[in-house]
């Protein structure tokens, strides 16, 4: 192993609730895990991403998050090179080796995630052993933990997944008689975090937490007390490990758009009692201005069709924003997995006989889309160029975990990134 590449750094049944879905297993087109760390690295402030991999991981990590450039990176690469891969070192030791480096010289991390590769998991590496190890070795100053953000196992958002399931096991107990709290499960951009928590705040809830917390040291207590809104879809894992504490589990679609984001708060404000009034007030003039802005979205959208690659685990979300409040038409839904207990309010709001898809065989789908000639395209970045080169008009799926789109304030901007490619289109075209 070299030297730690440090440089870079509530709705009603209905709609498709039990529709049939198409299963595919075949060859597919998605970033692996790992893609996970650009964003989760800019939340936690004080933690720092480890990949135990190969050249080709860092390369990953380093083009997918170049813009950050110029700060000191909180992520980095120990490479495992040819002689660990041929058993010739300990790797091991090699890998105690590098984080020693790393902590001795970066003594502002609290958090430190050892982040399982493909190659990692070729060599057999025991990176739960090895985080434990070093635990104890830095304990009480650094926490290390670990996942796997490798493609043999995760796709693109799954990272996150298995990033917050690890952290889990270490949120302190709350105590016996703990008051009711909201804990809203997810990364989300700060400014969204912010809004969201004024909103709670307005309308009565006052005991919210986020996780992932924006500080290592600021991990929220869990229990039966704790009553959880998921702010992403592609957390299972993570919402499970949560129940398995003790937490409950609120029943709601997801913060995109007007009309998500008003269910998700209201799911919040039922387990919490508050009366229909206090939520209307608090919610009533983010909502208008939200409508506003919508409305001018929704002259260029509506009647446009859409058909989504499986990529984020957001395609469901996006897909009946895109259906109900600007009037899009779907022609193809495609999931990388489709979690039916967590979709159920998302998938009792899409329009009947929307076309679902779980898995991928790219081959067999690529012809489904040229068949259907949409508007829009949702894909990952392997699969937009080419099909921009037939002349379809795509979106990266990818963009769409980068940028904030959740909550009211970010449902213009949400519609905005599929009316901006349409419009270049048009441009194009004339
Ligand atoms: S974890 Fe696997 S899929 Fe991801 S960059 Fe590394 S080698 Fe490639």
């Amino acid at each position: 192993m070299s030297a730690v590449t440090i440089p870079i750094r509530a709705a009603s049944a209905g709609g498709c609730s039990d529709a049939p879905v198409l299963r595919e297993r075949g060859q597919h087109e998605v970033f692996c895990g790992l893609t996970g760390i650009i964003w989760l690295h800019r939340k936690i402030q004080d933690a720092f991403f480890l990949v135990v991999g190969s050249r080709t991981c860092a390369h990953l990590i380093q083009s997918a998050a170049g813009v950050m450039i110029f700060a000191e990176p909180r992520f980095a690469t120990a490479i495992i090179d040819e002689r660990d891969l041929a058993g010739l070192a300990d790797a091991n030791a090699e890998l105690d080796r590098v984080v020693n480096q790393l902590l001795a010289r970066r003594p502002e991390i609290k958090l430190l995630f050892l982040v399982g590769s493909c190659p990692s998991e070729v060599i057999k590496l025991d990176l739960a052993r090895a985080a434990a190890r070093l635990s104890t070795t830095f304990s009480p100053s650094v926490r290390v933990l670990n996942y796997s953000g490798s493609g043999i196992e995760t796709t693109f958002t799954q990272g996150e997944d298995a990033c917050l399931a690890s952290m889990v096991p270490g949120l302190p107990a709350s105590a016996p008689n703990a008051p009711t709290e909201l804990l809203v499960v997810g990364a989300l951009a700060d400014v969204v975090e912010d809004q969201f928590l004024r909103l709670f705040k307005h309308m009565g809830v006052d005991r919210v937490r986020f996780f992932p917390p924006r500080r290592a040291s600021d991990m929220a207590p869990v229990g039966p007390n704790t009553r959880m809104l998921l702010a992403q879809p592609f957390l299972a894992d993570t919402a499970r490990a949560l129940q398995a504490r003790g937490a409950t589990l609120l029943a709601a679609p997801f913060p995109l758009g007007v009309e998500g984001t008003t269910l998700w708060l209201q799911a919040a404000a039922r387990a919490f009692a508050i009366t229909e009034a206090a939520f209307d007030a608090a919610v009533a003039p983010a909502t208008q201005r939200a409508r506003a802005a919508l409305a001018r979205a929704r002259l260029a959208l509506e009647g446009k069709s859409i058909f989504f690659f499986p990529d984020s685990q957001l395609e469901i979300p996006l897909a009946r924003f895109l259906a109900r409040e600007l009037g899009m038409r779907l022609l193809e839904v495609g999931t990388p997995y489709l979690h039916r207990q967590n979709l159920a309010q998302e998938l009792a709001l899409l329009p009947e006989g929307t076309f679902l898809s779980e898995g991928q065989h790219v081959e067999k789908q690529l012809e489904r889309c040229r068949a259907a000639q949409p508007d829009i395209v949702v894909c990952g970045l392997g699969l937009a160029n080419p099909l921009e080169s037939e002349g379809m008009t795509t979106k990266w799926a990818i963009e769409l975990v980068f940028t904030p789109i959740q909550g009211f304030d970010q449902a213009a901007d949400l519609a905005e990134l599929f009316t901006r490619p349409l419009l270049r289109r048009m441009r194009l075209a004339a």
